[in-house]
């Protein structure tokens, strides 16, 4: 702070001056140009003088009120003002914080959290509006600010996009080819299911059905009966309309599949009772993953 004597203060016509020195109670505050007293000293004392009665209080208040009924201000106004003496306001807070003791101070802020949460019970809507007009604002900033940087860092945030992109397809395909070597049967049947599905047919089997199918025969082809590699023969044929239920599959060799071609023979022995594992494990459908 400036030091002014209170005669040059007087001369200039300011209503407070300043000399630096401490007050007969060790306030270094400004003092009143008129009677000369401690501007830190006057306030303890008014402070005083409020909690003193109900009725002092009642009075402080209204005094206050009537203050800013002939000073009204609209709130765009009160922020500019504040924005424009921010250091001041805040400066001249921490100062005033010193005049209090300890005990005053939490005492203050105790009441104070209190008004604030007795405001909040009474005024619950109210206050639910405000919360929420202060989130969408900020909500607003950040998105602005989200937005900046992405223009600001296009270039940087597509590229990085691009490889973790190709990395992630990198792995899917990795983790695919890997699980297709770990279960080249399981991956065998997929590929059929897929078949099937592309040429219409409803339904599915397990590979427990197709596996059952094979022990069921002593793991021969139903046509020639020679015990090699079997494959998965539709008895009515997809391309006729068959479907893929496990009912309608039969293990038969590569040679004898190619032979049956498009007609619709069945070589399961008539009478013979299947009981695949798909209905005791209630798995109606092969989707491959599994
Ligand atoms: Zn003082
Ligand atoms: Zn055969």
């Amino acid at each position: 702070m400036k030091i002014v004597s209170r005669k040059e203060a007087k001369a200039q016509g300011l209503k407070r001056y300043f000399t630096g020195k401490p007050c007969k109670n060790g306030h270094i505050s400004e003092r009143y140009t008129s009677g000369g007293h401690c501007v830190d000293c006057n306030n303890h004392l008014h402070r005083q003088w409020i909690d003193k009665s109900p009725e002092n209080k009642r009075r402080n208040l209204e005094c206050i009120k009537k203050w800013h009924e002939n000073h009204h201000r609209t709130p765009e106004q009160r922020r500019k003002q504040y924005q424009k003496h921010k250091k001041k306001i805040l400066a001249h807070q921490k100062n005033c914080v010193k005049n209090f003791t300890k005990e005053e101070r939490k005492l203050y802020k105790k009441k104070a959290v209190e008004n604030t949460k007795r405001w909040r019970v009474n005024n619950s809507e109210k206050f639910r509006l405000q919360r929420k007009n202060k989130w969408v604002k900020e909500q607003a900033i950040r998105d602005e600010e989200k937005r900046q940087y992405y223009e600001e860092h296009k270039e940087e945030i597509e590229a990085k996009k691009k490889v973790d992109r190709e990395i992630q397809d990198q792995k899917t395909k990795d983790n695919n080819s890997r699980w297709q070597k770990e279960h080249p049967e399981k991956n065998r049947l997929k590929s059929l299911a897929y078949l099937a599905r592309k040429n219409g047919a409803e339904g599915s089997y397990s590979l427990e059905d197709w596996k059952y199918l094979c022990n069921k025969f002593d793991n021969r082809c139903l046509s020639c009966g020679k015990k090699i590699a079997l494959t998965v023969d539709h008895i009515q044929p997809l391309s006729k309309g068959g479907s893929n239920y496990n009912r309608n599959i039969q293990p038969l060799c590569q040679s004898c599949n190619s032979k049956k071609r498009v007609e619709a023979t069945n070589f399961i022995p008539a009478g013979t009772f299947l009981f695949f594992p798909s209905i005791m494990n209630n798995q109606i459908s092969y989707r491959g993953s599994k």
